[in-house]
């Protein structure tokens, strides 16, 4: 604590005198004032940290300066040390109902007087600290109840943010909140890097149908400040601002009016690197944007944008999945479906059919003396010619048949609601159009003399009860087809 600052009034100078000494060699700091009639006008000079005088004294009413120090506001704090020659009992009783803080009969101890005076100054500090406690805690419970304020919004929009959305409905979710949050017209969300000619609007409140505007960013100096330097930027009246001196006059030069007042462009990062702003904006006639409005759009979109992270990386990683899902279900070298994905989808169509009581057909597709080919060609070319033959299978078969390369240089083609008819004129025409099959691999392919053997089985037929048994009767048809001379389909 500072050296308490004590203020004596008394006219015993002497007195007055000896206490002031003693006092400033405890360390405290004392003024005196003699007499009772400027004791007002000192106090208001000095404000000490506590008053001591005496009752009793000429030409002033000791009761009523007690009575007006207590009354006043200003001296609420101060300790008002009374002394006084009345009897104790009765100046006790007067002293303290007028407000004296404590009470001293003449003679005195010194020693008594300084254990009171401490006591009294300790009281007030405790008062002061308790005071600005009571006012810090008033400041702390409004921030809080702002902050609780604000953090309901922040958790009413994260709310609606975490959900399952994609970064486009996020931003869009963002503006919205953001906009409505802060009462005004104008929130959209630009997406830019430091140095950018051209921005992205990827939201726009004001427009919410709006997708993917691009902007000239040199017409928006203040989004693009904001960019480079990583800071919020606030502009509170836009006709006074120098940023836009020199769009000020490309707006002039084009008569272009511009309808706003205020602006605040708020970068924020993803991964690190600035991505973006959100862009705020009031109109000449509303409202312009201050301090708070920024302070407040900062936490929403640092709350957000770990949001829209989250989204990003939730679709990078469905592409992902997606991706390697079929990357599992794909064989490599020809593109078709593979084994695993052939029997998966022959699975659900044979119930399907069963189900609906609806055909189904499948072709088993095997190269003729293919292995005569890689012996004579090399595996290159074979390969070559298995992506000709997937190719051709593709083409002929409709959306809804599946081709698939069962193994080595066998194909399946699953045909739904296809009867043995249908599914024989399609191997029909698979089986001449690879013989017809022009180029392989730079060579002619009747060089290479490609053909396939075709067997076709078909459901209903009472010796399938599995996908299993069905690629067992087509490849016993496959069998025939070949033992019967090869380039050629066989039911
Ligand atoms: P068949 O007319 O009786 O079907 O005679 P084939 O020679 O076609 O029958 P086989 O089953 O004896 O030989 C199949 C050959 O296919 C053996 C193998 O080298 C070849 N092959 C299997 N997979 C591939 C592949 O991915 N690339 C290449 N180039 N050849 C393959
Ligand atoms: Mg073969
Ligand atoms: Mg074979």
């Amino acid at each position: 604590m500072d050296r308490a600052r004590i203020l004596i009034a008394d006219e015993d100078d002497v007195l007055a005198r000896t206490i002031s000494w003693l006092l400033k060699e405890q360390g405290f700091d004392v003024a005196v004032t003699l007499g009772g009639e400027r004791v007002l006008e000192t106090l208001e000079k000095q404000e000490p940290d506590l008053l001591l005088f005496d009752v009793m004294m000429r030409g002033v009413d000791g009761y009523d300066l007690l009575r007006r120090i207590n009354s006043d506001e200003r001296w609420r704090d101060m300790p008002v040390l009374v002394v006084s020659a009345l009897p104790t009992d009765e100046a006790t009783a007067r002293l303290l109902s007028l407000g004296a803080t404590d009470f001293i009969s003449k003679p005195f101890h010194v020693r008594e007087l300084l254990a009171r005076i401490r006591m009294q100054l300790r009281v007030r500090q405790e008062l002061l600290h308790a005071r600005s406690a009571l006012h810090t805690t008033k400041i702390e419970l409004d921030r809080v109840r702002a902050e609780a304020e604000n953090g309901r919004q922040i958790v009413d929009i994260l709310h609606e943010v975490t959900g399952d959305f994609s970064s486009e409905e996020l931003y869009q979710i963002l503006v919205r909140r953001v906009a409505r949050a802060l009462n005004i017209s104008h929130c959209s969300l630009v997406l830019g890097r430091p140095g950018d000619q051209v921005g992205v609007v990827a939201a726009a409140f004001e427009a919410p149908g709006l997708t993917r505007l691009e902007i000239r960013l040199e017409r928006y100096p203040e989004i693009r400040a904001a960019l480079e330097t990583g800071e919020p930027v606030l502009i509170e009246d836009m006709d006074a601002s120098a940023l836009y001196n020199d769009v000020r006059l490309d707006w002039a030069a084009a008569g272009t009016l511009v309808p706003f007042r205020s602006v605040v462009a708020l970068p924020f990062r993803l991964d690190g690197e600035q991505a973006g702003v959100i862009f705020l904006r009031t109109l000449l006639g509303e409202a312009p944007l201050g301090r708070a409005d920024l302070e407040f759009a900062d936490r929403v979109v640092r709350a957000a944008v770990a949001a829209i992270r989250r989204a990003q990386i939730i679709e990078t990683t469905r592409a992902d999945k997606a991706r390697f899902e079929a990357l599992a279900l794909t064989d490599p070298l020809t593109q078709t479906h593979n084994r695993r994905a052939l029997m998966d989808r022959l699975t659900s169509e044979l119930e399907r059919a069963r189900r609906y009581a609806l055909h189904l057909s499948v072709l088993m597709v095997d190269l003729d003396h293919f292995k005569a080919i890689n012996d004579s060609h090399g595996h290159v070319a074979g390969d070559e010619v298995l992506r000709g033959v997937s190719r051709i299978l593709q083409r002929e078969a409709r959306a809804v048949d599946v081709v698939a390369r069962f193994g080595g240089e066998e194909f399946v083609v699953v045909l739904p609601e296809t009867g043995e008819e249908g599914a024989v004129r399609l191997a029909e025409r698979i089986r001449a159009r690879v013989e017809e099959m022009a180029t392989v691999a730079g060579r002619e392919s009747r060089q290479l003399g490609v053909t396939v053997s075709i067997g076709v089985a078909t459901v209903p037929s009472p010796r399938v009860n599995s996908p299993e048994d069905l690629i067992a009767v087509a490849d016993e048809a496959l069998y025939r087809a070949k033992a019967q001379g090869r380039n050629q389909v066989c039911s």
